[in-house]
């Protein structure tokens, strides 16, 4: 068996020697031989649509042996298309897969290692950019908040339909963050209607057999029993729509379909129930299909292992451009005809465990017959044999394991400066949450070797229930839930945190403090049951036994970034300044690219008054980390100090782009707007903040107002619906005695004088009874 690694410039060149040597040289001459004799496939004046289906795995379908498969679009697709039977996923994670589909290179040269926080360097090229010199009009339609613009797949779209409507879904509802496959699809069909007769690249993707399996109807119905297959059906249905447009409009013949799914899903195989954790071919291997014009090749099955790395240089040979030669992929167009030559080793890995849980990573990298896990105790299989992976071969095949372990090495150690940002504050975070991912800050990790998530699948799957236990309200199991975790696996920092979020937002610190004291008199040094300690006690406004609780745990700790950061945030609170900015310090000396720590530093100064110190630290904060959550709306605060408006509604505006479930940025430029008059926007804006922060009343005392300055008087029952809201919600506010007379006003204009003299007199009572001494 000869293996090459393809070739590449620069320090990955080396790797070649990992087979006998001349084996090697023999085999890289040929498949550049190969490449350069053949445009066999190359259709030049194709257009593009890439499809891409989440959570699709492979052996769903019919050509992988699913008796049960309901999917005639798709097995049209592999009869008319050439068929990759051995695609694999080069990670089990959503963007960085697409990340890896789009550019040809590998996450840890990409450096998109999971959903959230990692943004494609806009520097990258991808297929998109690559083909717009070549006069390709282009447009991406996504389905999930995960592919959103910001995280950087757009580059080289002309157009990108994200528009996700954060503003005005419940965040808690998966309806904010996903979309389905039908709305996604018309979006697309639209866009290619009107640019039928240029030559196009069209990205599509399609979400719905990710979790939660909740398909339409009739596919609800009709495969009540296996709701996964439902989704894949209903996306079935979608493949057949598109086939048809395009037979319609004449294009299915100067086009190339290319059809891929970004991972599998693991459906309790390996005690994996999604995707992420583990590094199985349950989530690994991948359907890939591409239909090439003229039903060219036609049947074709090819059972090289095949990456999903390999997808753009692919495209790019198939339309005739120059496949550059320094990506991690290489086309698959010489396999479409010759017979298999040389198998390339395949790459993959999960940081997930790693990023979420302070769990070991997983890497894996594949030969054309042996598949190594690697981790604290590796597994070998071979997989051709033995696809479910049953058989560790690990002992009996030391050789074949040190090999591919080496190689997993110099790829995973090759990897670029990680673009992660900590700009991903706790909004987003629970965004992501509701797509399933526990999102947040890699966790402090505990000291000696990590633990490995292969051994952790029953703590990840009591985490997963806990937070389905929350999202349907029923909060007291869910603490009980996480708290008897917590007894067994008592580092375990993704289920302290939600026991500590709900308890703050149910605003039981009682009950908190309790539960943690008892735990500290067990683990009197547990550095995480400190820290929880004080978030719960400074929530609470107890800030004295707060800055007790985060010095314990510094004692202990000295460098803990979280627990600096957070010393530094209870000095701020209690305006110890210069303390404040000496733990900012400290922790920005253990992390210094942590904007979270600079962001800080920022608001600190603002406090203390140096609003220049404070402009330049988030200058140069800006600079370094353009993604950072908060700097703008800061900026903009400084702004309005200064009494510059314009700067200021430009600051909330870059804000809101940057964070659109900033609700705070959101209101603010709606008060600046209302200054100037602008009361449609105003409104607007004022309208979208409920659904982003519903325990928010203040609220809808501005929308009542803003209704009125409107003017609309068919509106103007929605003012007073707006006016009792917030009154409900917060009848002590300030701003309440705002609600009655706004209610008052409208009373008038409707020629309700009693009812509008009654309201008045109620809000000037409220104004002066909270006006009164003794109140806050
Ligand atoms: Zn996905």
């Amino acid at each position: 068996m000869a293996i090459s690694w393809r070739q590449r410039s620069g320090r990955y060149a080396a790797i070649a020697v990992i087979a006998a040597a001349l084996a090697a040289v023999v085999t890289l001459a040929v498949s550049r031989a190969q490449r350069t004799a053949v445009p066999v496939a190359a259709a030049p004046d194709a257009n593009v649509l890439l499809i891409t289906v989440d959570t699709l795995r492979a052996d769903r379908l019919a050509q992988f042996g699913y008796a049960r498969a309901a999917t005639p679009a798709f097995d049209r697709l592999a009869r008319e298309g050439v068929m990759f039977r051995a695609a694999y996923t080069a990670v089990p994670l959503t963007l960085p897969s697409h990340a890896t589909m789009m550019t040809g290179l590998l996450p840890p040269t990409h450096g998109v290692r999971d959903n959230g926080g990692f943004y494609l360097d806009p520097a990258r090229e991808t297929l998109a950019s690559r083909l717009k010199p070549r006069g390709y009009a282009s447009a991406a339609f996504v389905s999930s908040f995960v592919l959103d613009r910001r995280w950087g797949l757009a580059k080289g779209f002309d157009d990108y339909y994200d528009h996700f409507p954060v503003a005005v879904n419940d965040l808690a509802a998966m309806a904010g963050v996903q979309r389905r496959g039908a709305e996604t699809w018309a979006q697309a069909r639209q866009w290619i209607g009107a640019h039928a007769s240029d030559r196009f690249f069209v990205w599509l993707h399609l979400f719905d057999p990710h979790t939660p399996y909740d398909p339409p109807e009739p596919f609800r119905s009709r495969f009540k029993d296996r709701p996964y297959d439902g989704e894949i059906a209903y996306v079935d249905a979608l493949l057949s729509e598109v086939l048809g447009e395009l037979t319609a409009r004449s294009l299915l013949d100067t086009t190339i379909v290319i059809l891929a799914a970004d991972h599998g899903e693991g459906l309790g195989d390996h005690d994996e129930d999604e995707h992420g954790l583990l590094a199985y071919d349950s989530t690994l291997h991948v359907p890939w299909i591409i239909r090439l014009p003229h039903r060219m090749l036609e049947g074709t099955a090819i059972d090289q292992p095949v990456g999903l790395v390999d997808m753009m240089p692919t495209v790019l040979d198939l339309v005739g451009a120059p496949v550059p030669a320094d990506l991690d992929g290489r086309s698959t167009v010489r396999l479409m005809r010759s017979p298999p030559g040389a198998t390339d080793v395949l790459y993959a890995e999960t940081l997930y465990p790693r990023l979420h849980f302070g769990w070991s990573e997983l890497v894996s990298v594949r030969d054309s017959r042996f598949k190594l896990i690697r981790g604290r105790h590796p597994e070998l299989y071979d997989y051709r044999q033995d696809p479910g992976e049953t058989r560790n071969l690990a002992d009996a095949h030391r050789d074949v394991a040190a090999r591919l372990d080496q190689i997993a090495s110099r790829i995973a150690s090759a990897a670029a400066a990680p673009a992660r940002s900590a700009g991903v504050e706790r909004d987003a975070a629970s965004r992501l949450q509701a797509l399933g991912y526990f999102s947040g800050s890699p966790p402090p990790t505990a000291p000696g070797p990590l633990a490995d998530p292969r051994d952790k699948t029953q703590s990840f799957r009591t985490l997963a229930h806990a937070r389905q236990l929350f999202e349907e309200h029923r909060d007291a199991e869910a603490i009980v839930a996480l708290q008897q975790l917590v007894e067994s696996d008592p580092d375990l920092e993704p289920a302290h945190r939600l026991i500590r979020d709900a308890w703050i937002s149910r605003g039981q610190s009682a009950a908190a403090v309790r539960w943690l004291e008892q735990q500290l008199a067990r683990r009197p040094d547990d550095v995480r049951l400190l820290i929880d300690l004080a978030i719960i006690e400074r929530q609470a406004g107890r800030t004295d036994r707060a800055a007790a609780a985060i010095t314990k745990a510094l004692t202990h700790r000295p460098d803990e970034v979280e627990a600096l950061v957070l010393a530094g945030e209870i000095q701020r609170d209690r305006r110890q300044f210069d303390e404040a900015l000496g733990s900012f310090s400290r922790a920005s000396r253990a992390a210094p690219a942590d904007s979270t720590v600079r962001m800080q530093t920022a608001r600190t100064l603002f406090a203390m008054g140096r609003t220049a110190d404070a402009e330049g630290a988030l200058s140069s904060l800006v600079a370094a980390d353009p993604h950072v959550a908060g700097a703008h709306y800061l900026l903009a605060q400084i702004a309005e100090r200064r009494d510059d408006g314009v700067g200021a509604e430009r600051e909330y505006r870059s804000e809101i782009a940057q964070s659109p479930w900033d609700y705070q940025a959101r209101f603010n430029l709606a008060l600046l707007l209302t200054g100037r008059a602008a009361h449609r926007e105003a409104l607007a804006l004022l309208e979208s903040i409920p659904a982003l922060a519903p325990h928010f009343g203040d609220v809808h005392f501005y929308i009542a107002k803003a209704i009125l300055d409107v003017g609309d008087p068919a509106r103007f029952a929605g003012a007073v619906e707006a006016a009792r809201r917030g009154l409900q919600l917060a009848p002590e506010s300030p701003s309440a005695p705002l609600g009655h007379y706004v209610l008052g006003d409208v009373y008038r204009l409707q020629g309700r004088p009693a009812d509008a003299e009654r309201e008045m007199r109620a809000g000037r009572e409220l104004e002066s009874r909270l006006a009164a001494p003794g109140r806050r």
